[in-house]
């Protein structure tokens, strides 16, 4: 099924490079987060298409895991989530109902978050034009100044009372904005203003924590957590080795090699120019992968344990690496190195992009070969 395959028409050849998901792992992220938070309930984020991972073959294998609570971003996200999770899923839309799609959150049995009191009065309008209204999400800014209601709003709610009667709410929720920083001090402020603030609404189950928020303790935990990127192995912050298991694994086709000679230059620009003889490859990922351009100068890939230095300048569909440590002939064309992957985590490829592990899979463009590994009670093709 998904085993390594010499066979030469192999999907990987035909595209450059194989991006490879391992659905067991994050089955495992799941679990291990569920544990952590045993207290609470583990929702699983999967918006932007399960952070670039897909989230038909993401979604299923997260509800075998066991969960039930799903987030995304948008309308659209949610439908399209609805049709591969079972009908016990609860669906969440985390920016809630916008003029014209609110119809299809009861459509589609879509919980949205209502962030404003505007999307409370189209949600309620919803409900006199459906008759009943369905359960929703309610949203307080506890401080990060994104989504939520203010302080201002819940005044105007408790001054009419008919504002929020009739509204079935079935969770409370604010976000954390410094959650990957544990000891920041607006960790503990945004977790008492959620507190307070929820104290002014409808009683109903808290949620506040994504991934990074879970690591801060048992206090942040509240009813519900949302995880979304530690479910995709992201680490939760930089305070110690990552505990989660690692789930993309990205191998590029080597191209061509050659010898360069001092003074000699390589890629657009030449930008690198050697000061002593270099065996190079040309390897089948660029930008339009979503490998970014920022990520050349701190950027390498790996073949077996040997580092391999990205040199000059990422191009839309290859970029170059030094071979020279790699003993000769040990590498040819058509063999793979690895971008992300054993000796390469995704959090590393994003530090030396000058972003995040976040950016880094939601980026991971549709060129690749992508094979799913894992995942044995639903077993199915890879392409
Ligand atoms: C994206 C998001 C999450 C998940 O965040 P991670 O850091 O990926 O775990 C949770 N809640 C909200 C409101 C989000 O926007």
């Amino acid at each position: 099924m998904m085993s390594a395959c010499p066979d030469p028409l192999w999907p990987s050849y035909r595209a450059g490079a194989r991006l490879t998901v391992d659905l067991d792992a994050i089955a495992s992220n799941y679990r291990y987060l569920q544990t952590l938070a045993s207290g609470a309930s583990c929702a699983a984020v999967v918006k932007a298409d399960a952070y670039g991972l897909g989230i038909e073959r993401v979604a299923p294998v997260l509800e075998n895991a066991g969960a039930t609570d799903f987030f995304v971003a948008h309308v659209d996200e949610g439908i399209r989530l609805r049709s591969v999770v079972s009908e016990k899923a609860r669906i969440t839309v985390l920016h809630g109902p916008r003029p014209g799609a609110s119809g299809d959150c009861v459509r589609y049995g879509l919980r949205p978050v209502l962030n404003s009191l505007e999307q409370i009065a189209l949600w309620r309008d919803e409900g006199s034009r459906t008759g009943a209204l369905p359960e929703a999400a309610l949203q307080v800014d506890s401080g990060m100044s994104r989504f939520g209601l203010s302080d201002a709003d819940l005044e105007t709610l408790q001054a009419d009372k008919g504002l929020v009667d009739g509204l079935k709410v079935g969770l409370v929720m604010s976000h954390l904005a410094c959650a990957d920083t544990p000891d920041h001090p607006a960790n503990q402020a945004q977790k008492d203003r959620l507190l307070q603030m929820s104290a002014r609404l409808p009683s109903a189950p808290l949620s506040l924590s994504a991934s990074s928020g879970i690591f801060l303790g048992t206090d942040y935990h509240l009813d519900v957590v949302r995880p979304g990127a530690a479910l995709y192995g992201i680490a939760p912050n930089r305070t110690g080795p990552n505990p989660l298991s690692p789930v993309v694994r990205l191998q590029a086709h080597v191209l061509q090699i050659r010898e360069i000679l001092p003074g000699e230059g390589v890629g657009y620009g030449l930008t690198y120019r050697p000061d002593r003889v270099r065996r190079i490859a040309t390897v089948a990922v660029g930008y339009a992968d979503g490998f970014s351009r920022h990520g050349a100068g701190q950027g390498c890939a790996w073949f077996e344990d040997i580092r391999l230095p990205i040199l000059g300048r990422v191009s839309m569909d290859s970029l170059i690496v030094d071979i020279s440590d790699v003993p000769e002939g040990k590498l040819g064309p058509d063999m793979m190195v690895d971008l992300i992957g054993p000796r390469r985590s995704v959090d590393e490829v994003a530090e030396a992009a000058g972003t995040i592990g976040y950016e880094v899979l939601t980026s991971l463009g549709h060129r690749f070969h992508r094979e799913y590994v894992g995942n044995q009670e639903n077993p199915s093709r890879g392409d």
